[in-house]
């Protein structure tokens, strides 16, 4: 038997109903220092972002309610195991563990080894699916108290757990988790024990996410209404007076883009402020990576120029990816930034003079322009004749700061530390989408995410693009941006008048307005 180094221990954590937002902050922490992760099936799977790469991930959910992969049984004895070993171990439930989720009996399985846990809780779907429909759950003027109840059992069985006389009146709001199928026995039930057939119902179907869907009826009217309307689990189902307050309150589904969903091209930052300007408006952001980075295919000039540093009188740096990628191979190799004494070093701005801060390294020269152009004659201006000067950056890249340098007497050697390569698989992800209607606009920030966009479609030319993109719209942040959108054949549907993200979010809500 291996004696485990250090003593694991056991998480029980509520996901909550599927934004990642929702997660609580302790829940989040304990994510991102997870050994193993169990988890069911989620309503967003976003929140495996915050587990370290290097987790076992265990997928103990079932699917559509049917398909367990594991019983009970094997989740608490995985569970057990792992602890057992040392590991810190996370089951991650939707909504709260304790709410129709069992965490109860993994508790007492923990116990009863005599393991080592804590619970997290999390906010519940009952309590989603009401403040994302508008729905108070209690009001002062309507009900006072709530009940939460499992919609899985058939109301008209022999042996109900649920007592149906005394809820049906007693309660003001009744949530029913998992109802959908039995929505017709659980509202006759409810209207047979002298509930009022005209109470307001609302069935919330995927709380707290872009594509939730609600609709609204009586215990009378609304079994019918999910029929017709198709609403299929996950849903839930609820009943009350408070429903009303619907009308008044909607802020959700009610927010300008809801419904709509938009395509972001990822680039580093400007990406998130897109996607979360877009999000608090309503609409549902695909995000996709135009481009992925790879290693470059050779390390040969890059290896051969870090084992002959010393020899060299100027490092440049042009871009963070460059920073990054040139130190993990430094140290790959046995090295750190010591083996870079002696040798100046120039960074093509602030940002990328900042990074190589966090590598112990003060840049010798940042040139007042922030460019291939500039850096090129700030170096000239220190003086270039006859020195070796070592450029570490992407396989493919701008021509113009090697070759003044070499013009002015440089001697420059150019090692290729990454490459930027489309992603195809993210291109087949997104046909697919666009192909089934699920994309109603794509946005761009800058001219290469146009053309990164284009190479990652992997259409055969612009007829092709045409036809692919012809019922999705098309946002552009400024007029460089919306000539190299036409440049293929496209037309522009909206673009600001002022050339900020901002601007362009407000311009997009104005056009789906119309
Ligand atoms: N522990 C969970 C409930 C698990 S039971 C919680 O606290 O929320 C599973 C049921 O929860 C589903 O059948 C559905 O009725 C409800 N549910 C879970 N997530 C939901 C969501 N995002 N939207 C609507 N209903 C949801």
């Amino acid at each position: 038997m291996t004696i485990p180094t250090k003593k694991g221990k056991a998480y029980l954590i509520g996901a909550g109903p599927g934004d990642p937002g929702l997660i609580t902050v302790r829940g989040k922490e304990i994510l991102q220092k997870t050994e193993v992760l169990i988890y069911d099936y989620l309503a967003g799977d976003r929140l495996l972002d915050f587990v370290p790469d290097d987790a076992e991930l265990i997928y103990a959910g079932k699917k559509g309610g049917v398909k367990h992969t594991h019983t009970q049984d094997e989740i608490n004895q995985m569970l057990v195991e792992r602890v057992r070993a040392g590991k810190i171990v996370v089951r991650l439930k939707g909504g709260d563990p304790f709410i129709f989720g069992r965490g109860g009996e993994e508790l007492e399985e923990l116990v009863k080894a005599g393991l080592d846990y804590e619970a997290v809780p999390g906010v519940t779907s009952a309590s989603a699916a009401a403040t994302f429909a508008g729905i108070p759950i209690t009001h002062r003027n309507c009900t006072s108290s709530v009940a939460f109840i499992t919609g899985h059992e058939r109301p008209d069985k022999d042996e109900t757990s649920i007592a149906w006389d005394k809820i049906s009146t007693g309660v003001g709001t009744l949530v029913f988790y998992m109802g959908i199928k039995n929505l017709p026995s659980i509202t006759a039930n409810l209207i047979k024990h002298g509930r009022d057939p005209k109470t307001p119902v609302a069935v919330v179907r995927w709380a707290s996410m872009p594509y939730q869907r609600s609709v609204v009826g009586t215990l009378e009217t609304i079994a019918d209404i999910v029929t017709k309307e198709g609403i299929k689990p996950p849903a839930l189902t609820i009943v009350g007076d408070v429903v009303n307050y619907r009308q008044k309150l909607d802020w959700y589904e009610g927010r300008p883009l809801f419904g709509k969903r938009i395509v972001v091209t990822r680039t580093r930052e400007q990406a998130s402020e897109l996607v979360s300007l877009l999000g608090e408006n309503g609409a549902y952001c695909l995000e996709h990576a135009t481009i992925s980075i790879h290693p470059p295919d050779s390390w040969q000039e890059a290896d051969a120029a870090i084992d002959s540093l010393a020899d060299f009188d100027w490092l440049l740096f042009t871009s963070i990816n460059a920073i990054h990628h040139f130190f993990k191979r430094l140290q790959k190799k046995g090295k750190d930034c010591r083996a870079l004494h002696g040798v100046s070093i120039a960074a093509i701005g602030r940002v990328t003079a900042d990074v190589l801060l966090e590598y112990g390294i003060c840049a010798d020269l940042i040139p007042e322009s922030f460019t291939g152009e500039g850096l090129a004659a700030a170096m000239v201006r220190e003086g270039v004749d006859g020195k070796k000067i070592l450029i570490p950056r992407a396989l493919k890249a701008r021509k113009v700061l090697e070759e003044t340098l070499a013009e002015n007497g440089g001697k420059v050697i150019i090692a290729p530390v990454y490459q930027n390569v489309p992603p195809v698989y993210e291109g087949t992800v997104l046909r697919e989408e666009i192909k089934n209607g699920d994309v109603d606009m794509v946005t761009f920030t800058s001219s290469s995410t146009v053309t990164n966009f284009v190479s990652m479609l992997n259409v055969s030319g612009n007829d092709e693009l045409q036809a692919v993109l012809k019922d999705v719209k098309i946002a552009a942040i400024g007029p460089v941006t919306a000539k190299t959108v036409r440049k293929f054949g496209l037309s522009v549907d909206v673009q600001p008048e002022i050339y900020t993200i901002a601007a362009m979010v407000d311009s997009i809500v104005d056009y789906f307005k119309k």
